[in-house]
């Protein structure tokens, strides 16, 4: 067997290992043994030289080495990459199986202790995100352990997200195994079909992560007049107009993703309605110049803070965007709001609802929006309890008096 490397660890730095947290931060490093290369598996070794697990090292990244396993006698080879890819896919198939969906997040990372790959499935379609070197390392052995899922027909890659500059990685997209993915592949959801925007789209082409918020933009939207903020591909503005809403209106910058929200109306046999095409901040501020109101308001930016460094800035920005939706939000108006920052906590986020809210009201007198629910990531983007940083979506159901 190669000798492995070995980076040894400060002994208060053994503790967040103790508790099964998978990163090991640069300045948790006393000492590197060997002379490991970027991706390769090294032992992680306590202060006093006892082995405590074994470890994806990252020379170029602040997090200096990803765990794969807490037990050093654990062999990190292909059979262990492959297990783990399945063993993830395996707990999404009840999710796929039951009925009201053939799209889910098959590996989430660190989540399902594969960390720096995520993979999610349209149909027989896989798109994955590789963006740690740890998991470069293992492309070839991942891309096939993808594709020998069962019913897989195609494994394209999308690794294109800025995370990977942090590790030292450029850019890589392009088909993996199979054949090219179909232009006219769909996310098949609750009876709704999506266009998935495999090679163009934002992420992995669709977002999975806010199926949970569909089946409640479902519950809300009949009768009421519907204003979907930052809509992407319209999927909470179909699902509205399907539902019954008495109006929609999406607004997003991205000409082309109102243009697939155009198609997505198209698809799913309902008229999507009015698509606005401009800066959100500009737009609200402009209906409510013209004293607009609307009964659900969907608010849902990307991700404005991405690191706690940017908290400041992201919440004044999360504050803007809840403060003019709750001067547009009609009386009895629900606000479905959310942050998809991992920097923000939920406690973080609900704060800087409450003082937008609070701001909203004329005279001071502030706007009483109440909690009816709370939603967050669904259950195949899962947060282990030794890895809170896996979670980053959390959203408000407010309603106005
Ligand atoms: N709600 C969507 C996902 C939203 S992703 C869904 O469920 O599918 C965030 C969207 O915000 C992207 O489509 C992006 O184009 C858009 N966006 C980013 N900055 C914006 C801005 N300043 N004004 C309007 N849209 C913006």
């Amino acid at each position: 067997m190669s000798t492995l490397g070995a980076v040894w660890l400060k002994a208060t730095a053994e503790r967040s290992l103790a508790r099964r947290h998978p990163w090991v931060f640069s300045g948790a490093v006393t000492r590197v043994e060997g002379d490991p290369q970027p991706g390769d598996t090294v032992l992680v070794k306590g202060a006093d030289g006892n082995g405590l697990g074994l470890a994806a090292y990252s020379p170029a990244s602040r997090i200096r080495a990803r765990m794969w396993t807490f037990d050093p006698a654990e062999v990190v080879d292909a059979a262990f990459v492959t297990a783990r890819v399945a063993a993830a896919a395996e707990r999404r198939s009840g999710l796929l199986s039951s009925g009201h969906t053939d799209s889910a997040r098959l590996v989430f990372s660190e989540a399902d202790g594969v960390p720096g790959l995520v993979a999610d499935r349209y149909g027989d379609t896989i798109v994955c995100q590789l963006t740690t070197v740890g998991a470069d390392a293992w492309r070839e052995v991942l891309a096939d352990a993808l594709f020998a899922l069962p019913g897989v027909e195609c494994v394209y890659e999308r690794s294109d997200a800025d995370v990977r500059e942090r590790e030292g990685l450029q850019a890589r997209v392009g088909l993996m195994r199979g054949r090219a993915p179909s232009p006219d592949l769909v996310a098949n959801e609750g009876g709704f079909r999506f266009a998935v925007e495999v090679e163009g789209g934002h992420k992995t082409g669709f977002y999975l992560d806010q199926r949970d918020a569909r089946e409640a933009v479902a519950q809300w939207a009949p009768g009421r007049s519907v204003l979907n903020v930052f809509s992407y591909t319209g999927a909470f503005s179909v699902i509205a107009a399907k539902s019954g809403a008495s109006s929609v209106t999406s607004i997003d910058s991205s000409g082309p993703a109102l243009a697939v929200a155009a198609r997505n109306g198209e698809l799913n046999g309902v008229d999507v309605g009015e698509l606005i095409e401009g800066d959100a901040f500009t737009t609200l501020r402009g209906l409510r110049d013209r004293a607009k109101q609307y009964d659900l308001i969907l608010l849902d930016p990307p991700k404005l803070a991405n690191s706690e460094q940017q908290l400041d800035k992201a919440s004044r920005a999360y504050k803007d965007l809840n403060l003019l939706a709750a001067k547009l939000l009609a009386p009895g108006g629900v606000l479905l709001t959310w942050s998809c920052s991992g920097a923000m906590s939920m406690d973080l986020f609900q704060k800087v609802v409450a003082g937008a809210a609070l701001d909203a009201g004329r005279n001071g007198a502030g706007r009483e929006l109440r909690i009816i629910g709370r939603l967050h990531q669904p259950s195949d983007h899962p947060v282990p309890l030794s890895f809170p940083e896996a979670e980053y979506l959390k959203g408000l159901i407010l309603q106005a008096p």
